[in-house]
């Protein structure tokens, strides 16, 4: 059961009441990216009902005329049972998604799965170009990585990174990871095919903003992201000023590793949810 105060990050249990969600985002002049919760299944049965639930969201995306594309994590489709099988729910909801004319983020997880979910990208990369990935600041190898994607002419959203990574893989100090973001939002903005910044950061906002003033880079070169449930009078001021906002909206009932990692980033959002304790 979704119960408060997860309800401020997560859009509700079933497609229905995300999809509701994203049509108030959309009549505000916000995108939106569908997020069904979940992830590291270790049985093929859910392995499978996530394929079919996200094969199912994208039909109900199609039908209710939504601005709304999909993010998926490939533990949710079976990577840490079978390879082959991730591959088969990848291809089927690419598949899925040409049909309904719509689009396909991977989202990334931990370090353990960057290698891998870069080289099923790639493998699906020959055969579809309605999927694009997603690339931690925070990762030393992230350089190389961004510089590859651009090559390929694939489209990247920049985060600094989620989980908690040991330091010969990752900047530990978030000086590192802000400076780092800085620098692969300038190369992802001069070369690449439009970049997805999603931070909640107002001066990596800053710096994308001027970067790309200073570069003549028009504003519908790029896109702006941001979490369902944070900064959301920023998301519609974005608009306002002229920028793509997309807004990446989660939902279902495998909520609590979701709402753990908000927790965890920011110690504002864990005082939000004791002041909701004490308040009830
Ligand atoms: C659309 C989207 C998709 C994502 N996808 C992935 C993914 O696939 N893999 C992954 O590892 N991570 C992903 N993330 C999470 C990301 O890696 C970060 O963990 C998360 O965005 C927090 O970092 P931040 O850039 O917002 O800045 P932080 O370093 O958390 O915060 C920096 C500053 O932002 C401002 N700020 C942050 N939150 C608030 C708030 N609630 N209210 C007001 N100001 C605030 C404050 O000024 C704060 O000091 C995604 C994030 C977004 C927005």
């Amino acid at each position: 059961m979704l119960i408060w105060p997860a309800n401020r990050f997560v859009a509700g249990e079933d497609k229905e009441s995300a999809i509701t969600v994203v049509k108030d985002l959309n009549a505000h002049g916000i995108a939106a990216s569908l997020d069904l919760l979940g992830e590291n299944v270790s049985q093929r049965a859910a392995a499978e009902k996530a394929h079919d639930d996200y094969v199912s969201l994208l039909r109900g995306i199609a039908d209710a005329r939504v601005d709304s594309n999909i993010s998926i994590k490939l533990t949710m489709l079976g990577l840490d049972i079978d390879l082959g099988l991730t591959r088969d729910h990848l291809v089927s909801i690419l598949e899925t998604a040409r049909d309904t004319d719509n689009w396909v983020r991977i989202d990334m997880e931990g370090s353990r799965y960057t290698q891998l979910t870069l080289e099923l990208f790639y493998d699906v990369w020959g055969s579809f170009k309605n999927v694009g990935v997603v690339i931690q600041s925070m990762l030393r190898r992230s350089e190389g990585d961004v510089e590859r994607l651009i090559a390929e002419g694939a489209r990247v959203r920049l985060v600094k990174g989620a989980y908690k990574e040991p330091p010969p893989l990752a900047f530990q100090d978030k000086r590192e990871v802000n400076t780092a973001f800085d620098r692969l939002a300038e190369r992802l903005l001069d070369r690449g095919e439009r970049p997805a910044l999603a931070t909640h950061d107002d001066e990596r906002i800053d710096h994308a903003i001027e970067y790309a003033r200073q570069q003549g880079i028009a504003a519908d070169r790029f896109e702006f992201q941001m979490l369902y449930g944070i900064r959301r009078e920023t998301q519609e001021d974005m608009v306002r000023r002229g920028y793509c906002m997309r807004v990446y909206v989660p939902y279902g009932k495998e909520w609590f590793p979701y709402f753990y990692r908000r927790l965890r980033e920011r110690k504002e959002n864990v005082t939000f949810v004791l002041r909701s304790v004490v308040r009830r």
